[in-house]
């Protein structure tokens, strides 16, 4: 059996999940491992809380409060936000989990010990209020390539670039707002610029790479790598496991990647099985596109200075926008996942977030096109399909799969897409086309919707029971089609097709089966509606709640 270890991207324990990070990597993840199950193969889905770095430690000075305080409760929000949305993971872990000190450290040493670490001294801004270095957020400034406000330390929000504290323009103490001095210390540096080429060559020659990754790493390629330096001198982290560097941890990018590995080491230990196996046959890391950079230049140049198996693919959605502007959390302009998920189904937003658009494409969350698609698609093509098949098997076929008679060319036509849905969708699920096989599904039921008007069932029953029975054996053998290919989408709902039409014994968890036909005579259960339309009201409320942020903050 093969095996596939799937991650996705660490959530950084300082504030609760929105709409953007389940569209951008929870849910892509989600469908991908539900649906590798689904194929036999032996799945590991894991994932963490990003617990370390200046962020938390920033916010735990400003609250008075200790970072692991922060991280603890955002961890907790965070896994909830992430269950409500049903993501099935195999194991979820935290960075500061002691597990996850000794990978860090041991991978840190691996690498000073490969000669791919090395010590340099250099400049450092120091606030002399503070009595301290000030590593990444601690300081801000002006970006010195795109002048942009507000950079941190080590990276610019605006561009997107990383960064140097010291080359920022106009820096400040982000504590006590003094501007710092210039001070010498010694740091930890990886060599990055060595594996230049080695990137180079693995990005153009990795076919499964999406094109928006292999771009930007590209692009980045091009302006030319610079060594990272890999430590910082603060408390809150992971100590540098070296005498002479007391003070010292690793910075939180050098080990939060770990985080996929400890969480799958924590795994192995449990069930007894090494996480190795399934690493070396294929990794998947699903991110959002903030971190691409991260993910396919750091970590594989991590993972070849180490010396191990590459990802095979590193997967990347891009941004949601809400109701056409920019999401911002400090402005309040955004969907939590909590919030949303207490008033609405967790597979409607799955739903949507996936057809919305193609995962590497920036895409809008508005209220009124969420409405009207769970509204037109969910309820009126796929919701409808079901319960007119079910309500009529159950009221003129006293609940029994009718037994079809010879099959004229509609039927036979309504019969191979039947038949061969299954694979359309499965190539483009592999494919990392998540929207384009839910929209084969939708397609599909809508020319479904479409026969079983056409042949008028209601009408034949009395007039022509043959082209009845034959409507409704096949329209029973595609809600069952839909209980198997609908499942890594949507799989509350998949559940309780399976439910209604009793399909327990019929192996529904297994892709192969999805169009293999049930019986003539299986007894279904009693019809109930699976998808209820989204009242107007609703989204008014809804949308007059989110605005009126939006005039409080005078954006
Ligand atoms: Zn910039
Ligand atoms: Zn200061």
């Amino acid at each position: 059996m093969s095996k596939v270890f799937i991650t996705s991207a660490l959530p950084y324990a300082n504030g609760p999940c929105h709409l953007g990070h389940l569209r951008s990597t929870y849910i892509p993840a989600d469908i991908y491992a539900r649906y590798n199950r689904m194929n036999n193969v032996e799945v590991l889905f894991v994932c963490a809380t990003d617990e370390h770095g200046t962020p938390i430690a920033v916010r735990a000075e400003e609250i008075g409060k200790s970072p692991k305080e922060i991280a603890d409760k955002f961890h907790k929000m965070i896994k909830n936000d992430l269950d409500a949305c049903n993501i099935s993971f195999d194991y979820f872990s935290r960075t500061t989990d002691p597990i996850h000190y000794e990978i860090g450290q041991n991978f840190f040493l691996k690498l000073y010990k490969n000669g791919y670490i090395y010590e340099k001294t250099i400049n450092q801004p120091y606030c002399n209020e503070c009595k301290r270095f000030l590593p990444d957020r601690y300081v801000e400034g002006i970006c010195p390539h795109c002048k942009g406000e507000g950079a941190r330390g080590d990276h610019c929000e605006s561009c997107g670039r990383h960064l140097d504290p010291i080359q920022l323009e106009e820096p400040a103490c982000l504590i006590c707002s003094s501007t710092p001095e210039i001070k010498e210390s010694t740091h930890y540096f990886f060599k990055l610029s060595h594996f230049e080429e080695y990137l180079k060559e693995w990005i153009t020659g990795n076919r499964e790479l999406p094109s928006n990754v292999k771009n930007y790493a590209l692009g980045w390629i091009k302006e030319g790598l610079k060594d990272w330096i890999l430590t910082r001198d603060m408390e809150w982290g992971i100590p540098v496991p070296l005498e002479e560097a007391e003070g010292k941890i690793i910075y939180v990018w050098g080990e939060a990647f770990l985080g996929y590995i400890s969480a799958a080491a924590q795994w192995s230990r449990k069930k007894n099985k090494p996480w190795e196996d399934y690493w070396n046959d294929k990794a998947v890391h699903f991110i959002g596109k903030d971190i691409i950079y991260h993910h396919a230049i750091f970590w594989p140049a991590l993972l070849m200075a180490y010396g191990c198996k590459l990802p095979a693919n590193v997967v990347a959605g891009e941004y949601l926008s809400l109701e056409g502007k920019k999401m911002s959390t400090s402005k309040n302009w955004v969907i939590w996942a909590s919030e949303f998920l207490e008033k609405f189904e967790s597979d409607i937003l799955r739903y949507y977030l996936v057809i919305n658009a193609p995962l590497n494409r920036d895409t809008d969350f508005s209220w009124d096109d969420f409405r009207r698609r769970v509204n037109d698609e969910l309820a009126d093509v796929l919701g409808n399909f079901l319960h007119r098949t079910f309500s009529f098997t159950d009221r003129f076929f006293e609940g029994k799969i009718p037994e079809p008679a010879e099959l004229d060319e509609y039927d036979e036509e309504f019969k191979e897409r039947i038949k061969a849905i299954p694979k359309v969708v499965s190539k483009l699920i592999e494919s990392f086309k998540f929207r384009e096989g839910l929209i084969e599904i939708i397609r599909l039921a809508k020319f479904a919707n479409k026969y079983f008007n056409d042949q008028e069932p209601w009408k034949a029953v009395k007039e022509n029971s043959k082209k009845a029975a034959n409507c409704l054996y096949l329209c029973n053998q595609l809600a069952k089609t839909l209980a198997v290919i609908l499942a890594p989408y949507i799989p509350i709902k998949a559940a309780q097709i399976v439910e209604v039409m009793n399909l327990e014994n019929f192996e529904t968890c297994r892709w192969k089966k999805a169009s293999e036909f049930v019986p003539a005579g299986h007894k279904i259960g009693k019809p109930k509606p699976l998808f209820k339309k989204i009242e107007d009201e609703i989204i008014k409320k809804e949308k007059e709640e989110l605005y009126k942020n939006l005039k409080d903050m005078k954006i």
